[in-house]
């Protein structure tokens, strides 16, 4: 069993957009009242439908957005209120994944230049000593050495998520954040890529936030789970006990909309 030690920790988080009194924008409401705690090494999901907010409070989880209410512990930091001194701290702690548009990357480096710049911004041993992590870090992401010095536009979009992923691990974070990774990848894809999270995430002890609108995707590797609708909880927990036993009519009806598998 975990130990039980909470990385983080958010609470009565509420998150406004517009409502401006300049250009009159229509107040959104976001994230209403909403908590969350995911314990260390474990995957919490958060799902929902689209507009749900689930981008948003990932968002607050990295410290892109303030939220108008509430607080968030994650590794040791507030993210709406870190000093200037804190930062490069908090984004060694607290990496992020997106889903993988094609313009993630600087299409201007090679994508093994893309995951040495974390560690060269730090300084991190010898150029040799980069050169090595690096290397270790396309191996562990599964991909070839022979990729090191291509282009992100050379790559299929499944090899640049592992891209992508191998530049977050690259600062040895305690929490990774990712928003949808697999949306933009082939179906056959989306298998590899969230092996190699899950792997990730066993190996190493690394806490993974999952922000999918697939539950498929939640029920294959997240222990815990928050499912958000319009911005608010409607139902959280281990996440064998929410599908097995949905409370609430929303997360019965994301389970519903799944595809029958062809083959069970
Ligand atoms: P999800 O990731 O679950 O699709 P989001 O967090 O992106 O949901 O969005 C939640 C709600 O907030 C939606 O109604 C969305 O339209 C709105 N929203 C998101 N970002 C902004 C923004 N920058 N400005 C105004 N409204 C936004
Ligand atoms: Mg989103």
């Amino acid at each position: 069993m975990l130990a039980g030690r909470r990385v983080i920790e958010a609470q009565n988080i509420t998150v406004h957009y517009g409502g401006g009194s300049i250009r009159r924008t229509a107040k959104v409401t976001a994230l209403e009242d909403v908590s969350l705690s995911v314990e260390a090494g474990a995957c919490h999901g958060l799902v929902g439908e689209s507009g749900s907010g689930k981008s948003t409070l990932g968002r607050v989880l990295l410290g892109l957005t303030a939220p108008n209410r509430g607080r968030v512990a994650i590794a040791g930091f507030d993210p709406a209120r870190l000093a200037r001194r804190q930062r490069p701290a908090f984004c060694r702690s607290v990496q992020c994944v997106f889903q993988d548009s094609g313009t993630v990357l600087n299409p201007r480096l090679s994508v093994g230049r893309s995951v040495r710049e974390g560690l060269d911004i730090q300084r991190c041993g010898t150029r040799a000593d980069r050169d090595a992590a690096v290397a270790a870090l396309f191996e562990r992401v599964g991909l070839s050495q022979t990729l090191l010095e291509r282009f992100p536009h050379q790559l299929s979009g499944g090899q640049r998520q592992r891209v992508n992923i191998a530049r977050a691990l690259s600062v040895s974070p305690k929490v990774l954040v990712a928003d949808e990774p697999l949306s933009a990848l082939d179906v056959s894809v989306q298998a590899q890529i969230l092996d190699l999270l899950h792997g990730i995430q066993r190996e190493s002890g690394l806490t993974i936030v999952l922000i999918t609108h697939d539950l498929k995707v939640a029920q294959e590797i997240c222990d815990t789970v928050t499912v958000l609708e319009a911005g608010r909880t409607v139902e959280h927990g281990r996440a064998d006990d929410v599908f097995a036993n949905p409370k609430h009519s929303t997360t019965r009806r994301l389970i519903n909309s799944l595809p029958t598998p062809k083959f069970a």
